[in-house]
């Protein structure tokens, strides 16, 4: 499937007039994983204001942090990220930036902004992932509508079909539901108005253009 990535700067950079910052893979990655590499890129600061720093804890997990206080390698830390534990210990501390931004994005249709938490980025990463040919239709209901992220189930109760456009999938329903009944004499069949349906019945869909091209059909 498509590349899914997120270009995290530094905001205190971007601020002193340098982009600092690189595109980063979420697909397959964990909220964790993108964290560790957004406080990489801190480390990259041209104006750092705040300590980063890597720990190690005794339950066997590492992470990375930034914090306003001041900490150096050796240090206990009050709480684990993981285990919340107090046994994590600083293993490598330096000057960073504080704040950052996600300045583009690749395979989401643009439902992640500027300050979209990393939560939502691999949450979003992980519907597209499970709905694989379905995942443009997704990203564009969601752009449609707007607001919150939608549901899986609520996407999915939505579409109806992807088609090449809404009149002929208009005339395939008309022909499926309304003109296969034998109670119906053929001359009236051949006068249908397929065009005035289709038209009738696009008050009654939402209809969204895909970068394929495509249509997607859903339930108003
Ligand atoms: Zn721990």
């Amino acid at each position: 499937m498509s590349d899914r990535r997120i270009f995290v700067q530094c905001l205190a950079s971007y601020n002193a007039g340098s982009i600092v910052g690189r595109w980063i893979d979420v697909d397959g990655e964990t909220e964790d994983s993108l964290h560790d590499q957004v406080i990489d890129i801190l480390r990259g600061c041209i104006e750092p204001n705040v300590t980063g720093f890597k720990a190690e804890c005794a339950c066997g997990e590492t992470f990375k942090e930034t914090t306003s206080q001041p900490v150096k390698p050796g240090d206990l830390l009050a709480e684990c990220h993981h285990c919340e534990g107090r046994e994590a210990k600083v293993i490598e501390a330096w000057p960073s930036g504080e704040e950052w931004m996600i300045a583009d994005t690749e395979g989401f249709d643009g439902n992640i902004k500027e300050y979209s938490p990393l939560s939502l980025v691999v949450e979003l990463a992980e519907i597209l992932e499970d709905l694989g040919e379905e995942a443009d239709a997704y990203l564009a209901w969601w752009s449609n509508q707007g607001g919150d992220m939608p549901s899986q189930s609520d996407f999915e109760d939505a579409l109806v079909d992807k088609a090449e456009s809404f009149k002929d999938w208009a005339e395939e329903f008309a022909d499926e539901y309304l003109l296969d009944n034998e109670n119906i004499p053929q001359e009236v069949k051949q006068y249908f108005d397929y065009e005035a349906y289709a038209r009738d019945l696009e008050h009654v869909y939402t209809v969204l253009d895909l970068p394929d091209g495509n249509k997607a059909i859903f339930r108003d």
